[in-house]
């Protein structure tokens, strides 16, 4: 069977080795403690899986839905915005709902990208940047981000003959995987940068509401002309624990958004109605079953940190995301020590290489683990660490 060739430009599977490695140990009968994905534990909020139940049972919902979002939804999204950041958007033309915001980040460059543009993506950074750049036959160019800066990228860095030929610019904070913040200071440069280069910021704001010790992180609209040059993406997934139900929305700039929205509308056909009206009831019910839950990650944010500093690692505590993003010890890559918490710990972690080249000295542990669960593995990696003599890496 010959594939496209545009199959060619997904990475090879880092971690295949790894996920064998795990398979064989449960095969075993071994018991793998899996703190490497971003899966929350904790359920989807009642009065939202009432609202899907009440509009699964409404005939009207059965058809297609609207390929923008419901009037509904797209209203409680620009509800929620006014709520929550201040920032006033037009329903109609400023929001579309999304299947997920990876649907919607993934499709962006085959909207803004013609082959041979460059697409700016942090390293490290969530992958679907860069991959589905690729996919379109465009170039993605990393934008290194240092833990010396924050975790903030250097845009001064950013050649100027690159910059030339930008069309879109990844930024995601609080970030994946690192747990770094921005504030809106780092949005007015991003807003200068984009303005110069006549480039548009895709501002993946998935995580703004895990955020800890009453911080609340910032929309890149609240910048000054953001609207101007950039979208903002947003997810249920994380905030209302609902990464199984696929509802995303994306706001901001009235053209990138119908630009997106047109290329949609010849790909899907939009996510089924009743899952919005739970998206709606999410968006505008109590948001106290969003405190509590980030609640439960908050407590296990500092059990985890304090153990894994015990265990002589330098684990900053992240102010959102459920995250750490944790330095390996001396000796190893992050590959090397993932495999060796795997084989020796039996606690699956990923390794930062993953996200980028700037994420081989660290591994990124996901505190969306059941507490026992996540206890148990913070006991076990401590105990490997603390064991006589830990191998070098390999
Ligand atoms: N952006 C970031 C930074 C993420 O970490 C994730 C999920 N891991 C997504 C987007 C996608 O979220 P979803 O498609 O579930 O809305």
């Amino acid at each position: 069977m010959e594939l496209a060739r545009r199959m060619r430009s997904i990475p090879p599977y880092l971690f295949a080795d790894l996920d064998r490695k795990r398979a064989a140990l449960r095969a075993r009968g071994g018991d793998v403690i899996n703190i490497a994905i971003g899966d929350p534990d904790l359920p989807t909020p009642p009065h939202v899986i009432e609202a899907l139940v009440r509009a699964a049972r409404n005939p009207a919902t059965h058809v297609y839905p609207p390929y923008e979002g419901t009037a509904e939804f797209r209203q409680a999204v620009a509800g929620w915005y006014e709520r929550r950041f201040g920032v006033t958007l037009d329903p109609d033309r400023e929001v579309l709902a999304l299947i997920g915001s990876k649907e919607g980040l993934a499709h962006i460059p085959w909207a803004f990208i013609d082959p041979g543009d460059v697409a700016l993506v942090s390293d490290p950074g969530y992958p679907v940047y860069a991959v589905a750049t690729s996919m379109a036959e465009g170039r993605p160019y990393p934008v290194p981000l240092e833990r010396e800066r924050g975790w903030l990228p250097d845009l001064a860095a950013v050649p100027e003959a690159v910059a030339r030929r930008a069309k879109v610019f990844f930024v995601n904070y609080p970030n994946n995987p690192t747990a770094a913040t921005a504030e809106i200071s780092t949005f007015d440069q991003i807003v200068d940068f984009a303005r110069r280069h006549e480039i548009l910021v895709v501002h993946d704001n998935t995580y703004s509401e895990i955020a800890y010790d009453g911080y609340r992180p910032p929309s890149f609209l609240q910048a000054r002309g953001a609207m101007e040059v950039g979208l903002e993406f947003h997810s249920l997934s994380k905030t209302y624990c609902m990464t199984g139900w696929r509802m995303g929305f994306v706001v901001g700039n009235a053209e990138a958004v119908q630009a997106l929205a047109t290329l949609k509308t010849n790909i899907d056909s939009g996510q089924w109605t009743a899952i919005q009206a739970a998206g709606v009831a999410a968006l505008t019910g109590s948001q106290e079953s969003v405190r509590e839950r980030v609640a439960v990650w908050e407590r296990r944010r500092e059990a985890a940190v304090a153990e894994l500093r015990a265990a002589g690692l330098d684990a900053p505590l992240p102010r959102a995301t459920f995250y750490l993003w944790v330095p390996v010890p001396r000796g190893y890559d992050s590959v090397g020590f993932a495999t060796d918490l795997l084989e020796s710990a039996g606690v699956a972690v990923a390794p930062g290489i993953g996200y980028g080249r700037q994420g081989d000295g660290y591994i990124r542990i996901s505190l969306t683990a059941p507490e026992e669960r996540f206890r148990e593995a913070m006991r076990r990696i401590r105990g490997r660490l603390e064991a006589p003599a830990v191998p070098p890496g390999r």
